[in-house]
């Protein structure tokens, strides 16, 4: 069997943490077994979706770098729709309902007063074909459900564990509105039935579904692929907060973060496995197995996602971050940068603390003499062997300086800066005349 996965946003929104996290376990569900994944855009709400949102959605599955091996669109494929929706006819499956959202509301009030649950009467079964006629005469035009079976409905999600739930206690859903146009479960089913996807992959707020869309794949005579609900993503103090949530590629992208941290944080959270930096994140592929994952809610900590932010910089290659670095940054000056930096963008930082120029700072006459010394140093030194220590392990036999006494003024001559990359590393990039310049001035 190939593995099929299908990652399948709404356009109505640019992608956020929780679809992320979704898109991503669906991309490392088919890489892991050599297998496809699909981008499956549902745009049946053609009052909220938008082709920007649909762009936006590729833009940032592009940046990511979880790109899809083939698209489809639900609002191409409406004539599918038909064709299933007239074999579920045929077969007493769907049938026409009258109520309008008044009838319904009253009489979920009344079954909930009598300590009954909230499911449809099925009252739009009984009628017949005369009183059907009848309420079509005067001008109502029927919406559509589907007709559960009474019977229990089962499976093993490959997260969850065994579910369960009786049909009978599920009420019939709508699967199509008065006006034609199509409501979720069924056109999802009749997708994946046709996309061949073998593994559902999606948050744990569509279990229900699952259950009445397992009775779809039944009566179109379909095999049911594999499923497996992520427990929901929540914050750091309960609830995912809207501003959490909304977390999304843009603002990732302007806060300096690398897709290689959100996807390395994201694909580790509420799962048995440690978050750890990854380069690339083909090296999350290995690790990946949906046993991993927990039921327990998976922890978003933005403060987190920083700190995976440096760390996975600080593995990054020249070759992976060159384009996006200042001009003219060398990649032995990369590889001094990199280790003090949380986001890229301090790159320009360090990059100023080798180019210069740096401002000077306001020393004391006892440091100034110092560095006059260094200055001194400086320019007898062999700058092809380790110039820092020879530095200062001269100007600590001459002056007896150490500890910061040493290093603080040294660098701040150097860089203008009070902190900084390792200096060992600096003062060969910054070079015998710039070093003697900023010493001496
Ligand atoms: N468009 C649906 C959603 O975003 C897809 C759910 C599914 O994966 O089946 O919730």
């Amino acid at each position: 069997m190939t593995v099929v996965t299908r990652f399948a946003p709404s356009p109505t929104g640019r992608l956020h943490v929780g679809n992320i996290r979704t898109a991503l376990v669906c991309w490392l569900a088919a890489r892991a077994a050599g297998g496809h994944f699909m981008l499956r855009l549902d745009d049946t709400d053609r009052a909220r979706s938008t082709e920007e949102f649909v762009d936006a959605i590729r833009a940032d599955l592009g940046w990511l770098g979880l790109v899809p091996d083939g698209e489809v669109r639900q609002s191409d494929r409406f004539a599918l729709y038909e064709r299933a929706f007239e074999t579920l006819h045929a077969a007493g499956r769907v049938y026409p309902c009258y109520e309008s959202e008044e009838e319904l509301s009253i009489r979920r009030k009344v079954a909930l007063g009598r300590g009954l649950p909230p499911i449809y009467d099925r009252a739009a079964l009984k009628l017949s074909a005369e009183e059907r006629q009848a309420l079509e005469a005067d001008g109502i035009r029927p919406h559509w459900r589907f007709r559960l079976d009474a019977k229990p409905i089962e499976w093993t999600d490959l997260v969850r564990g065994p579910q369960h739930f009786e049909g009978a206690a599920l009420s019939d859903p709508v699967i199509r509105r008065a006006d034609g146009s199509w409501l979720y479960l069924l056109p999802s089913v009749i997708d994946d039935i046709d996309m061949k996807v073998s593994h559902v992959v999606r948050g744990e707020d569509h279990v229900a579904n699952t259950a009445i869309q397992l009775q779809m794949f039944e009566a179109l005579g379909a095999a049911v692929p594999q499923f497996a609900h992520m427990a929901l993503l929540v914050g750091t103090d309960g609830k995912l907060s809207k501003r959490e949530g909304a977390i999304g590629v843009g603002q990732l992208r302007d806060q300096g973060i690398e897709p290689q941290a959100m996807l390395g944080l994201l694909a580790r959270l509420g799962t048995s496995e440690p978050v750890v930096a990854v380069a690339a994140i083909a090296e999350l592929i290995e690790g990946f197995a949906f046993a991993h994952m927990g039921r327990a809610p998976a922890r978003f900590d933005p403060a987190e996602l920083t700190q995976l932010n440096a760390k996975t910089l600080h593995l990054l290659p020249y070759e992976a971050v060159r384009e996006r670095l200042p001009e003219g940054i060398s990649e032995a000056a990369w590889l001094a940068i990199r280790p003090n930096l949380t986001t890229l963008v301090d790159a320009a930082e360090g990059w100023a603390m080798i180019e210069g120029p740096v401002p000077a700072p306001a020393f004391e006459a006892e440091d100034k003499a110092f560095c006059a010394r260094a200055a001194a140093i400086a320019e007898t030194l062999d700058w092809s062997a380790d110039p820092w220590g020879q530095l200062v392990g001269a100007l600590k036999a001459e002056t007896g300086r150490k500890g910061r006494a040493l290093f603080l003024p040294l660098r701040q001559a150097l860089t203008g800066r009070d902190h900084g990359p390792e200096m060992a590393a600096l003062l060969p990039l910054i070079g015998r005349d710039r070093a003697v310049a900023r010493l001496s001035a």
